[in-house]
């Protein structure tokens, strides 16, 4: 019997503990290697799309997360004064039995990614800072510890001052003026799925329910400046409905994340001798339509797919560019077009024509 492949992955967060989860579960020896002193742990909403649902029941996770989650059909449209107007689509890619889609607080899945990695026999190296990725897929720690691997796959996000060195092509994403301003508030009670509020007049807001005494909120500020609490809290109270019950809720200490607006693809192929670069490292999306989680984990159960074959790593690391390369393209390219949209509306096209392009393409498995 040949010897389990040794798989080093820098970053535990959701790209790099379901790749963990996959490889594990594929039989490889995985050490992951995550530079922070503890376990990231995001408190704000995570909209589960249909396709990640499926993603996550086919790792074994989906009851976890509906059951820790506020499962709903889908997204609804409204207007500022709340009246619904157009609903996204959302197909039941999980099955009959789960819901279409869910909210969850965005550190609850990274727990439950990271617990299921760690039970299928993953190493977690937390407050390890990877600083070369040599090309025979030895990695190097801050330290100067050398762990050799037979593969090394890099998912520490874009473009951060802490990329490891590596032999990749270095590339920058795309940034439009906007910023996603986010945080969890108690849930509206009438608030039962993931509503977009679009306004002619005010910054957009997404409203995600993530259990049943919370709600993530996402003000979609058009500057690259963060907003003051006064901006934000003017914007929510300038809506009816549901968003102006917000504002109450959004104070001068309530912790806000910012998410910029960017995205880009590494161009050329994904992986120079034995590294590989997955995740949004290799495929940045804008927030829109939620795909910035469910192709990270797409990267993770192709990959654990070809490790199951025992294929050599050349082999398959070229497989694996084969099914992903071209799909994340197109993801890019409808959710790149709805994040211009989202910033600049023009007549061209619509969030529901888009929408309508991206369901087909998803509704498959990569
Ligand atoms: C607040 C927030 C809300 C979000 N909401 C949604 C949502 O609703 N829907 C959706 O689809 N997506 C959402 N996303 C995006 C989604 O979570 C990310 O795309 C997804 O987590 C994949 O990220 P990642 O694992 O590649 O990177 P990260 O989560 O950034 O993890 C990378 C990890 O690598 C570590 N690292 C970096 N460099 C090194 C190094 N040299 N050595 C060791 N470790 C290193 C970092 O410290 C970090 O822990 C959200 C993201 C945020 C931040």
């Amino acid at each position: 019997m040949s010897p389990a492949l040794r798989i080093g992955i820098v970053g535990a967060g959701l790209a790099g503990l379901a790749t963990a989860l996959t490889a594990s579960s594929a039989g490889a020896v995985v050490d992951v290697f995550d530079a922070p002193a503890a376990a990231s742990s995001k408190a704000t909403h995570l909209h589960v799309t249909a396709n990640l649902l499926r993603e996550l029941n086919t790792l074994g996770l989906a009851d976890s997360c509906v059951r820790k989650g506020f499962p709903y059909k889908g997204m609804v449209v409204t207007d500022a004064h709340g009246r619904a107007y157009a609903e996204l689509p959302s197909p039941r890619l999980a099955g009959e039995r789960l819901p279409p889609a869910l909210g969850m607080v965005h550190g609850d899945l990274l727990g439950l990614l990271r617990q299921a990695a760690v039970d299928r026999g993953a190493t977690l190296h937390q407050g390890t800072t990877i600083v070369d990725a040599l090309p025979d897929a030895t990695l190097v720690t801050q330290a100067g510890e050398h762990h050799p691997m037979d593969l090394a796959v890099l998912t520490n996000g874009p473009g951060s001052a802490r990329t490891p060195r590596s032999s990749l092509v270095a590339w920058e994403p795309e940034v439009l003026p906007q910023l996603w301003c986010q945080t969890l508030v108690p849930r509206p009670v009438a608030l039962d799925r993931a509503t977009l509020v679009l306004s002619h007049d005010h910054p957009k807001v997404l409203l995600v329910p993530v259990d049943t005494r919370r709600a993530g909120v996402a003000v979609m500020w058009n500057e690259r400046e963060r907003p003051s609490t006064a901006d934000i809290r003017h914007v929510l109270a300038a809506h009816g409905g549901i968003v102006e019950s917000v504002a109450r809720h959004w104070g001068a200490m309530t912790p806000v994340t910012e998410r910029p607006v960017r995205f880009g693809m590494q161009p050329g192929p994904w992986h120079s001798q034995r590294v590989l670069r997955i995740g949004p490292g290799a495929l940045m999306l804008p927030p829109h339509f939620g795909q910035q989680a469910a192709q990270p984990v797409e990267d993770a159960l192709v990959l654990g797919d070809l490790l199951r074959t025992g294929m050599p790593h050349d082999e398959l690391l070229h497989a694996f560019e084969a099914r992903r390369l071209e799909r994340a393209r197109q993801v890019l390219d409808i959710t790149s077009q709805a994040a211009r949209w989202n910033v600049r509306p023009d007549a061209s096209t619509d969030l529901l024509a888009l929408a309508e392009r991206l369901v087909p393409l998803v509704a498959r498995p990569a």
